[in-house]
């Protein structure tokens, strides 16, 4: 029974924090971290008479954002109120947009390099601005039930980005959060802190399942709390298989009575979702306009005066550095997906160095591992572009063999020193080719086993005498003595 073929629709709501100075109708300051309560005013707390003025800056990362996800900008758009009645909101309703969103029919494609699912574009349904909600601190030490509110996120800028329900698994939809996540950092609109709240993930989730000559869908069931995409991924392969088991126990349709949506919160400790709530009708809401709020105007000029200054967005710079520098679409999936800076280090060591392909696999597995070491941004990595790009040259004209030369860069990690004087540092120096030739016609012989085999085509018994070779002078070539050897043999 529970091997029945099903499809999975995802849709998926992404609330991420934009990256003003300060709130979206107020000047308070929208750092996190501060004391409770410290940065309000009349306007965000909801004090009556006060009245709220948009920030243009909010407005001007909102666009940015919008135009990047190809979004359709109308010329005109409003602010409603969203009324409902929580403790962490004071005004007693959201502003928020309603009926004219600021953009709507855009799309982002996602690829998998790995090739788990075929590459797609997903639509997005809108991108709207709303200010946000305070926090609920539940303070359940021992003896103690209190609940406490903290205004000061109350009305710091969202951007809402809601997605169609194009997405069809876990991977598809971990893909979608990491290159929408990817390209707000790009565009530098939000830091998109999981930790600190600044993007969150809700996920729509519901199964098609064939019934005979028709689909059938199972209600949809919204699933929140979730603070990383590790968890989004759990919680919709928790949720898919949770409602294939509910559809078998008794069979509900969405839309038949019982069948309306749900709102379920992840767990992440027990790594299941439970029941919230029933979920509201639109209606419920109430929305009508903000009578204290200007409709905002966005002139095609406008759109493309910031279309024009979007600057090189992930997926562009991908196919831009595979043909660049000739290194493969992993790669620069990879590199891409570090950042903007990594990307930079990387094509400046490119140039230094005049092997895309060298410094890629360097980036990829010598900078990052030491990065991930020594717990620093590429910004603050203590080898500049242009020395690294020097040891990389000597590789390349076989002065140096790879191990050696990641013993040159550790050291020029630890003294900040230049690939030359690593090497003089490590007594690393060239080694000449007569001394390499009698290196080898010594080795060959002081083992004659070793030779019979070479002779008789084992040509891996080569590797035992490199081995010596190294003990004998650190600072040969692997693949010189290999080729010499390989020579002297074929003379013998
Ligand atoms: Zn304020
Ligand atoms: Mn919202």
């Amino acid at each position: 029974m529970t091997n029945t073929a099903y499809e999975t629709i995802i849709g998926l709501e992404v609330h991420v924090q934009l990256q003003t100075g300060t709130k979206l109708f107020c000047r308070c300051s929208t750092s996190f971290g501060a004391e409770p309560n410290t940065q309000t005013c009349p306007v965000c707390i909801g004090m009556p008479g006060s009245l709220p003025v948009m920030n243009q800056k909010a407005y001007a990362l909102g666009l940015k954002t919008a135009v990047a996800l190809n979004c359709r900008i109308p010329e005109f758009t409003k602010w409603d109120r969203k009324q409902y009645f929580y403790p962490d909101l004071p005004k007693g309703y959201q502003i928020s947009q309603f009926d004219l969103p600021m953009s709507e029919h855009g799309w982002l494609e996602i690829s998998d390099p790995k090739g788990a699912f075929e590459t797609k574009k997903i639509g997005i349904t809108r991108a709207h601005l709303e200010d946000d909600a305070g926090k609920s601190m539940h303070d359940e030490a021992a003896g103690k039930s209190d609940s406490r509110i903290d205004l000061n996120r109350t009305g710091t800028p969202l951007l809402e980005i809601v997605s169609d329900p194009d997405l069809r698994s876990a991977d598809e939809a971990r893909a979608y959060l990491t290159e929408l996540k990817l390209i707000l950092t790009y565009l530098g609109v939000s830091d998109c802190n999981m930790q600190e709240g600044s993007l969150r993930v809700d996920a729509n989730i519901n199964l098609h399942i064939p019934s005979g000559d028709r689909t059938v869908a199972t209600p949809i069931v919204e699933v929140k709390n979730m603070n990383s995409f590790r968890a989004v991924e759990r919680a919709l392969l928790y949720e898919a298989g949770r409602q294939i088991e509910a559809w078998h126990t008794n069979p509900v349709e969405l839309g038949s009575p019982g069948g309306h949506k749900t709102t379920r919160g992840w767990d992440d400790q027990l790594q299941i979702t439970r029941i919230q709530r029933q979920k509201e009708e639109s209606s419920d809401y109430r929305f009508f306009p903000d009578p204290d709020l200007l409709p905002v105007t966005a002139t095609a000029d406008d759109v493309a005066a910031v279309r024009g200054q979007l600057g090189e967005l992930p997926a562009a710079l991908r196919v831009s550095l595979v043909k660049k520098h000739r290194i493969d679409e992993y790669d620069a999936h990879v590199l891409v997906n570090q950042g903007r800076p990594l990307v930079d280090y990387f094509e400046d060591l490119a140039a230094a160095s005049g092997d895309g392909k060298r410094a890629s696999n360097w980036v990829q597995q010598d900078i990052l591992r030491l990065l991930n070491e020594m717990g620093e941004t590429i910004e603050q990595f203590p080898v500049k572009a242009s020395a690294l790009g020097e040891l990389l040259k000597s590789i390349g004209a076989g002065d140096i063999d790879n191990t050696r030369a990641k013993d040159v860069l550790q050291e020029m990690v630890d003294s900040q020193s230049t690939a030359a004087d690593a090497m003089v540092a490590l007594g690393i120096e060239k080694v000449d080719a007569s001394d390499l030739e009698s290196l080898c016609q010594e080795l060959l012989e002081a083992n004659p086993a070793i030779v019979a085999d070479l002779k008789a085509g084992k040509r891996k018994a080569v590797g035992a005498l490199i081995g010596q070779a190294k003990k004998k002078n650190p600072n040969v070539n692997p693949a010189q003595i290999k080729s010499i050897c390989m020579e002297l043999v074929n003379k013998m």
